[in-house]
């Protein structure tokens, strides 16, 4: 009867945190797991992580991409991690043509990032779901990156699921000790304004979120963990119904918040 309904993908922002999340289980990880469930099962996922701020707008166009290790100081079996996913030449072709004419870089060196992989071995731990990853451009505004999930937005319809990983809330330099740590003031606060927003449909102040003053400015010292979620935001339709898939506070500056944008029921 309604057949869109039937592939239409959701959108979905993960907080990702730290990388042993790839390793750990916890409320957090069992929620990106339980998301994995959500809608029809998508045939390729277009992911935009944190990881990769670079100076242009590419996107990945390599049949295998590699599990990139982009990090120092964890433990081996954190840096053995694969995570075996394809790439989706066709898609990246895809995403080129519906964002000219800005010029998208068809990239054949990135491959996977922890910011991707670390959600999606929860979200599909059999690496059974072709991945392109598109970029950040750093060079570009905040609105600039909410416009390219808007115009990306169809690919839902054609079994694509959108998904940004970052933190709304992500201070490295105010992280506590203790895992036990409360949270700082201006975390809870940013990440209460953010999940408003996000349950209201209210987007110019996420976009304009420096309009937030202190609190913003101490969760985004720099914008790479929080654009992610602007692309996904981007997707949006009217008709998205927005879920909080988990929240809180984690060692004092990082935000887990995750929500995933799926048609209301009928
Ligand atoms: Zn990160």
């Amino acid at each position: 009867m309604n057949a869109p309904a039937a592939t239409t993908q959701p959108a979905v922002f993960y907080g990702h945190g730290s990388p042993m999340n790839t390793l750990e289980a916890n409320r957090h990880t069992e929620a990106w797991r339980r998301s994995g469930a959500m809608g029809p099962r998508p045939r390729a996922i277009l992911a935009i992580s944190a990881h990769w701020y670079v100076g242009e707008t590419a996107v990945t166009a390599m049949a295998r991409p590699r599990t990139i290790h982009d990090f120092y100081g964890f433990p081996p079996a954190l840096h053995a991690f694969d995570y075996p996913a394809s790439g989706d030449p066709a898609l990246a072709e895809r995403v080129r043509a519906l964002l000219a004419p800005l010029p998208v870089r068809a990239d054949a060196d990135w491959g996977l990032d922890h910011g991707t992989w670390s959600v999606l071995a929860h979200v599909y731990p059999d690496a059974d779901v072709p991945i392109v990853q598109l970029s950040l451009d750093a060079r570009r505004e905040p609105a600039f990156h909410h416009e390219l999930g808007r115009r990306l937005a169809v690919l839902r319809d054609e079994g694509v699921r959108i998904v940004g990983s970052g933190n709304a809330v992500h201070h490295l330099g105010r992280l506590a000790r203790r895992p036990d740590a409360p949270p700082h003031d201006w975390a809870l606060a940013f990440e209460a304004h953010v999940r408003d927003c996000v349950l209201r449909d209210e987007v110019a102040p996420l976009i304009d979120y420096e309009g937030f003053g202190e609190a913003a400015r101490l969760s985004v010292p720099t914008p790479e963990h929080y654009l992610p979620m602007l692309v996904v935001l981007g997707a949006r339709r009217p008709d998205d119904r927005a879920t909080i898939l988990t929240e809180g506070i984690e060692l004092g500056s990082i935000g887990m918040l995750s929500f995933a944008l799926d048609r209301a029921e009928a």
